[in-house]
C-alpha cells in the first residue's frame, strides 16, 4: 500500500470550532496526522505563544519567506498574512503522516491547483446564529473585528462548492469521527494506490496453474 501520507485542506467560518475539532483529532489518533504550523502577521491572542498555534512574525519577513518559495500557499485575510511553511509539510508527508492544513479558502484553492490529489474539507455550524454566538462567547475579538469576520464568513460561503466534503460541527464527537473515517476512505482509493495494484496485478500474472 501508498505509504506516504495525503494532504488535507480544513477550512471554515471562524468561529466553527475548526481548532477544537483538529485538537481532537490529533489527541485521538496523534500517531497519523501532523498540523502544520502557519506563518503569520497578525499578533498573537492571549495565550497563543509563538510556534504553537502560528509562527507569528512581521510583515518584512513574511515577504521574504514568499520571495524565497518558503510557503506553499499564502493569503491575506483581514489585513494580516497568512501561509504554510513547505518544509514541515514536505517532511511530514515523507514520514507517512497525513498532513492537515488549517487554511482558509483563497489559500486552500492555491493548494488544491499545487496538488490536486488534496481533499477540502469545510467545515459550518449547525446555523448563523450559532456562528454568531460562538464567535462572541469566545471573547477574544472586538465587536469591530467580529463584524468584519461575520462579513468575510459570507464571502467564504460562495467557495463551498469547490470542496470534497463538509461538516457539520454541531456534536464534536460525531464532527471528528466523521473527518477521520473520510480521510482515511480517501486514502483507500484506487486511484491513489495503483503501484500496489499494479504489484498484485503483475504477481498473479506470474502465477502459472
Ligand atoms: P485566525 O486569525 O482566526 O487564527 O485565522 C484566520 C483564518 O486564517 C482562519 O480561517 C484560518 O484557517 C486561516 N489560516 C490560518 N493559517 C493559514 C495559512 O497558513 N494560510 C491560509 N491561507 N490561511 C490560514
Amino acid at each position: 500500500m501508498n505509504q506516504k501520507g495525503i494532504l488535507i485542506v480544513v477550512s471554515g467560518f471562524a468561529g466553527t470550532g475548526k481548532g477544537t475539532i483538529m485538537k481532537e483529532l490529533l489527541r485521538r489518533y496523534s500517531g497519523q496526522y501532523a498540523l502544520s504550523i502557519s506563518m503569520t502577521t497578525r499578533s498573537p491572542r492571549p495565550g497563543e505563544q509563538d510556534g504553537v498555534e502560528y509562527f507569528f512574525t512581521d510583515r518584512e519577513t513574511f515577504e521574504h519567506e514568499i520571495a524565497v518559495g518558503g510557503l506553499i500557499e499564502h493569503a491575506c485575510y483581514c489585513d494580516h498574512y497568512y501561509g504554510t511553511p513547505r518544509a514541515y509539510v514536505d517532511s511530514q508527508l515523507l514520514m507517512g503522516k497525513d498532513v492537515i492544513l488549517e487554511i482558509e479558502v483563497q489559500g486552500a484553492l492555491q493548494i488544491k491547483e499545487k496538488f490536486p490529489d488534496t481533499v477540502l474539507l469545510f467545515v459550518v455550524p449547525p446555523s448563523v446564529q450559532i456562528l454568531y454566538d460562538r464567535l462572541k462567547g469566545r471573547g477574544t475579538e472586538s465587536g469591530e473585528v467580529i463584524a468584519a469576520r461575520m462579513k468575510r464568513a459570507g464571502e467564504e460561503c460562495a467557495y463551498i462548492p469547490h470542496y470534497d466534503y463538509i461538516l457539520v460541527n454541531d456534536d464534536l464527537d460525531v464532527c471528528v469521527e466523521q473527518m477521520h473515517h473520510i480521510i482515511q476512505s480517501q486514502k483507500l482509493a484506487a486511484a491513489r494506490n495503483a503501484t500496489f495494484i499494479e504489484s498484485i496485478y503483475s504477481d498473479l500474472q506470474s502465477l502459472s496453474f
